[in-house]
C-alpha cells in the first residue's frame, strides 16, 4: 500500500464536441494527492469537473491525457487492480427498476469477480438499513433507498477508496445523518473517502482534507483545519482622522494601508482581539474616526476563489490562486 491512496498528475479531459455543441476541456491538468485514510472533499461550483474527475477515478470516463494511480496501481498498466481498489456512489440514481437491492448487490459483486462465498450482501442491505426491502423491486424504493443502495453497490468488492459524488444532494435530513454515519464509520474502519458536496458546513464538519476546483483547474488544497486557521483571519478597518505614521502593532498583526484612507489590521481571531489592536492605535496617538470589522467565513472564501475575484479583506486567508 501506498501513502497516498491516489495521485492524480496532470490529468485532463476533453469531452469532444457532438452536433452543435463545441469541444469542452473539462480538465485542464489537474495534480492532487489523496493521502490514504483520509475523508476529501471535493468542492467546486457546478460545471467545475468534480463529476469528471470523478468518473474518470471510477473508470467510467476515458482521461484524455495524464496518469491516475489508485492504491498504486496505474490505471493504464494495471487497469483490474485499479479498478479493484475504488468504489463509486454516483450522482445519478442508475439502478436498474427490475431488479431487488439483494439481486442488484449480487449482480455488482458478480462483475467485480467476488466469488459468492465472499459475498455479503447481508451485512451490507443491513448497513445501508435496507433489509426489510431485500425482495422489493427497485422501482418501488424511495430516492433515500435508491441512494442508500447506491451506497450498497459502491461497497459488494470491499474497495480500499469510496467515492460519493453530492451523496446528499436533494436528501432529508434522515437520510443525510444516515449517510453520514456510515461514511464515518466506514472510514473509521481503515477506508479513504473522497465525496463531492455543495455543503459547505458540511464539508467543514466531515472532511480531513478540502480541494477546490473551478473551470477545471484546482484553485486550492490543503488540510481543513489549515484552512479554517488560514480563514480564521480576520480584518479591523480604522479611518483615522490625519495620517500618521507608524503603530506598534501586537505579534501578528499586519498593517496595510488602503486606497481609501484607511488602515486595516488584519489579525488572526485566535491570536489577537480587536481591542489590543484598538490600545496599540491609540497608543500611537491617532484619533480614530470610524472603525469596522471584515470577517470572511468559508463561504465568502469560496465564493471569492471560485468567481475569480479576490477575497475581500484577504492575503488575510493566505489562500492563493
Ligand atoms: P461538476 O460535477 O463539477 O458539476 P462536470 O464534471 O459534470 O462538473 O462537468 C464539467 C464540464 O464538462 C461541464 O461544462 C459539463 O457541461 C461538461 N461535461 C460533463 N459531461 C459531459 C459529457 N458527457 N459531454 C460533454 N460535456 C460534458
Ligand atoms: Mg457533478
Amino acid at each position: 500500500m501506498s501513502e497516498n491512496a491516489i495521485e492524480i498528475r496532470n490529468l485532463r479531459k476533453t469531452y469532444d464536441g457532438s452536433g452543435r455543441s463545441a469541444a469542452k476541456e473539462a480538465l485542464k491538468g489537474i495534480d492532487l494527492d489523496i493521502p490514504a485514510g483520509c475523508i476529501m472533499g471535493l468542492l467546486g461550483p457546478n460545471g467545475a469537473g468534480k463529476s469528471t474527475l470523478i468518473n474518470i477515478l471510477a473508470g467510467l470516463v476515458r482521461k484524455t491525457a495524464g496518469q491516475v494511480k489508485i492504491w498504486g496501481f496505474d490505471q493504464d498498466v494495471n487497469p483490474r487492480q485499479s479498478r479493484a481498489a475504488i468504489g463509486v456512489m454516483p450522482q445519478e440514481l442508475n439502478l436498474d427498476p427490475f431488479f431487488t437491492p439483494r439481486a442488484a448487490l449480487e449482480v455488482q459483486a458478480g462483475l467485480y469477480g467476488v466469488p459468492k462465498s465472499q459475498r455479503r450482501s447481508d451485512e451490507i442491505l443491513k448497513l445501508i438499513g435496507l433489509e426489510d426491502k431485500a425482495e422489493a423491486y427497485a422501482r418501488t424504493l424511495s430516492g433515500g433507498m435508491r441512494r442508500r443502495l447506491l451506497l450498497g453497490k459502491a461497497l459488494v468488492h470491499r474497495p480500499q477508496v469510496l467515492v460519493l459524488d453530492e451523496p446528499t444532494a436533494g436528501v432529508d435530513i434522515e437520510l443525510r445523518n444516515m449517510l453520514w454515519r456510515n461514511v464515518r464509520r466506514l472510514n473509521e474502519g481503515g477506508m479513504t473517502i473522497i465525496l463531492t458536496t455543495h455543503y459547505l458546513e458540511e464539508a467543514q464538519a466531515m472532511c480531513d482534507e478540502i480541494a477546490i476546483i473551478n473551470h477545471g483547474a484546482l484553485i486550492v488544497r490543503d488540510r481543513t483545519e489549515n484552512l479554517l486557521a488560514k480563514m480564521d483571519a480576520r480584518a479591523l478597518v480604522i479611518t483615522p482622522d490625519a495620517p500618521f505614521g507608524s503603530v506598534a502593532c501586537p505579534d501578528g498583526v499586519e498593517m496595510t494601508a488602503r486606497a481609501d484612507g484607511t488602515i486595516a489590521f488584519t489579525y488572526s481571531r485566535n491570536h489577537t482581539t480587536p481591542g489590543a489592536i484598538l490600545d496599540a492605535v491609540r497608543a500611537a496617538g491617532i484619533t480614530i474616526r470610524d472603525v469596522r470589522t471584515e470577517e470572511p467565513d468559508l463561504e465568502d472564501v469560496f465564493l471569492a476563489l471560485t468567481s475569480g475575484k479576490a477575497p475581500p479583506s484577504h492575503d488575510a486567508t493566505g489562500v492563493s490562486t
